[in-house]
């Protein structure tokens, strides 16, 4: 402890230096009525990892179309609130203005035109920069405690600094080797903010060893394809969907469809002692097994000498209707009974999900500090007054699509605003 240090506080310090961090720092620093100096640390050699590798290296900045309908959060209405303050148009006019032109593709995601997300973390370092923010990396923080009117910073190292206001942007816990294990979260637990149960958001869903349905569908590795995921409880209730892209893997399902489905299985799980609900996959053409059933009586009276698998080419890959039609032979041959099961095959077949493959591989961070513990005008903490929170700390996970970068920015852009 080096207690000159604590003898002027620092008009404001910010923690963590990924997006939402990064953002609330330009904002904060961008007015002549700025408080200066202005720290920003971050524990991690390199801040910026998880901005380098996402989007598969090309950074989805954003999306064309931004609602509190693409996130789940512990409060829509402040989801709502946020992203209205700083919209995808606003993102798109603040990339531009640091020197990032952004190109729309087709699947509403917006990149960057060179297709390199380094060009998005350089021009934040660059703005950083600019404005006379002080980056420390390398720089842990191991704890924050409240003092008086200020706060006691404590870092790793063993130095202190005490700051007037803190903006705390730690993350959650998704890719752990980027710097982000959840500290921040333990502090607001330890301030006694509410904390809703993390799980991993956006992740891989893993197949349970030794089913012959996973088996099978293990077997279409490197397959891609459009498909709908269903979570039901065990008793059938249905609780939600998923519909897009999905890729079999030697461990189970990735892909959009899979990943923005992963929150949902992983947080029933922990509100239900451990239990886990059912995935079912579905052809996306058909809704009901009815539907199902009708196209194949169709079917069968057209080409009843065709094979089942061959007659499911016309709404699937080869290898995928393979494995739906295994075991059945001419469409003409199939009885009633077996029909209709081929029908609710292709609507809703179980598979075997046992959980999601971690923090390691998820995108972000499921729950998190509930949304009624900050002021959606300034994410300053209701109850502590100075601490201001932004980012992936909080209640809010988007889908997959640019969605978690928007609320990075735009919660970003009011905690900078609010603490600045
Ligand atoms: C592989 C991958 C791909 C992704 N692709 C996309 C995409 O294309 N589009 C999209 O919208 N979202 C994407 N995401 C999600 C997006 O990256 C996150 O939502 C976003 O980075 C969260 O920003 P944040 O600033 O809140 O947290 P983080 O980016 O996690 O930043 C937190 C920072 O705090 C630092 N820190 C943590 N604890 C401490 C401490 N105790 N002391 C000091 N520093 C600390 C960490 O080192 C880190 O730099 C992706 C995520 C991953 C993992």
């Amino acid at each position: 402890m080096n207690p000159s240090k604590e003898i002027v506080p620092i008009p404001l310090v910010i923690i963590g230096a990924g997006a939402a961090g990064m953002a609330a720092a330009i904002f904060a620093a961008g007015t002549d009525a700025s408080p200066r100096p202005i720290l920003l640390l971050d524990g991690a050699k390199k801040p910026g990892v998880k901005i380098l590798v996402s989007g598969g290296g090309r950074c989805n900045v954003t999306n064309k179309t931004v609602t509190a309908k693409d996130f789940n959060a512990s409060s829509s209405a402040v989801v709502k609130r946020v992203l209205k303050a700083f919209d995808n148009r606003r993102t798109i006019a603040w990339m531009e203005e640091m020197g990032v032109s952004l190109k729309l593709e087709e699947t509403g995601k917006y990149f960057p035109v060179t297709d390199k997300a380094r060009t998005v973390l350089a021009a934040l370092q660059r703005r950083i920069e600019e404005l006379g923010v002080e980056l420390r990396s390398a720089t842990r923080v191991g704890r924050i405690i409240p003092d008086g009117e200020l706060f006691r910073v404590e870092l790793s190292g063993g130095e202190n600094l005490l700051a007037r206001r803190v903006i705390v942007a730690t993350g959650g816990l998704a890719l752990p080797k980027s710097g982000s294990d959840g500290a921040g979260l333990q502090w607001m637990r330890e301030l006694g903010l509410k904390v809703n149960p993390v799980t991993p958001a956006l992740a891989p869903l893993i197949f349970g060893e030794g089913d012959p349905v996973g088996d099978a569908l293990r077997g279409l590795s490197g397959l891609t394809t459009e498909v709908r995921l269903t979570l039901h409880t065990p008793g059938g209730a249905r609780l939600t969907e998923s519909v897009g892209s999905a890729l079999f893997t030697h461990f189970g399902m990735s892909g959009p469809a899979a990943m923005d489905l992963s929150r949902h299985f992983s947080q029933w799980v922990v509100a239900n002692g451990g239990q886990r609900p059912v995935v079912r996959l579905a052809l996306p053409g058909f809704r009901l097994p009815e539907d199902a059933n009708g196209w194949l009586v169709e079917q069968a009276g057209k080409f009843p000498k065709r094979l089942v698998a061959t007659i499911l080419e016309e709404v699937a890959p080869a290898r995928l209707a393979a494995v739906l039609g295994e075991g059945m032979g001419r469409i003409g041959d199939l009885r009633r009974e077996e029909r209709l099961e081929l029908a609710r095959r292709m609507t809703g077949l179980p598979i075997p999900v046992v959980g999601d493959r971690g923090y390691p591989f998820a995108e972000t961070t499921a729950g998190g500090v509930d949304l009624s513990e900050v002021d959606p005008v300034t994410m300053e903490v209701r109850r502590v007054p100075g601490l201001h929170l932004c980012g992936e700390i909080l209640d809010v996970d988007g889908r997959i699509g640019g969605f978690n970068f928007q609320w990075a920015w735009a919660s970003g852009y009011l905690a900078g605003r609010g603490a600045g």
